[in-house]
C-alpha cells in the first residue's frame, strides 16, 4: 500500500483549505497538502490521530464518512498500540456492530447512520477492508 497516487488522498482537517482543495499533491518527490503544505511523511504523533491525517477522497458508500469521523472522535487521543489494525477493527465494531474480520457481506445498511440520499445508511465493508483500514494502519505505523 502506498499513499502515492494522483488526487487520491486529501489532508483531513486542514485549516487552510476550502473543502475542495485539500488534495495531497506530489511535490519534490513527496506528497503534500496543496493548501497548507502538510507533508505525508511528517513524523507520527504517537497517537491514533495519526490514522486520520489523510483520507481517501473517495468514500465507499454514504455512511462511511460518518463511521470515519466517529472512529476519529473515539481514537484520536489513544496512544498508538502495537496492533493498530486490531484496535481499529474493535472500534469499528463498537461504532457499527459489524466485524470486518468475519462479516463477508459487501455492504450493510445501518438505519442509525441514515442521513438521507441514495445510499443513505450503507456502510461499504469492501471499502473499509480494502482501503479505509489499510490507509489508517499505514498512517499510524509510518516511519516505524
Ligand atoms: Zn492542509
Amino acid at each position: 500500500m502506498t499513499t502515492r497516487g494522483f488526487h487520491a488522498f486529501e489532508h483531513a482537517a486542514c485549516t487552510q483549505a476550502a473543502l475542495w482543495d485539500t488534495e495531497m499533491v506530489e511535490r519534490d518527490g513527496g506528497l503534500v497538502c496543496a493548501a497548507c503544505g502538510y507533508a505525508a511523511d511528517s513524523p507520527p504523533t504517537g497517537t491514533l490521530a495519526d490514522c486520520f491525517d489523510l483520507k481517501h477522497r473517495q468514500w465507499g458508500l454514504r455512511a462511511d464518512p460518518h463511521v470515519w469521523y466517529e472512529l476519529k472522535e473515539r481514537l484520536a487521543d489513544v496512544p498508538t498500540p502495537d496492533d493498530v489494525e486490531a484496535t481499529l477493527q474493535a472500534a469499528f465494531r463498537d461504532v457499527t456492530g459489524l466485524d470486518l474480520a468475519t462479516d463477508t457481506r459487501e455492504m450493510v445498511r445501518l438505519p442509525e447512520l441514515d442521513h438521507g440520499g441514495m445510499s443513505g445508511g450503507f456502510v461499504d465493508l469492501r471499502w473499509w477492508r480494502a482501503k479505509g483500514i489499510p490507509l489508517m494502519v499505514e498512517r499510524a505505523t509510518r516511519g516505524g
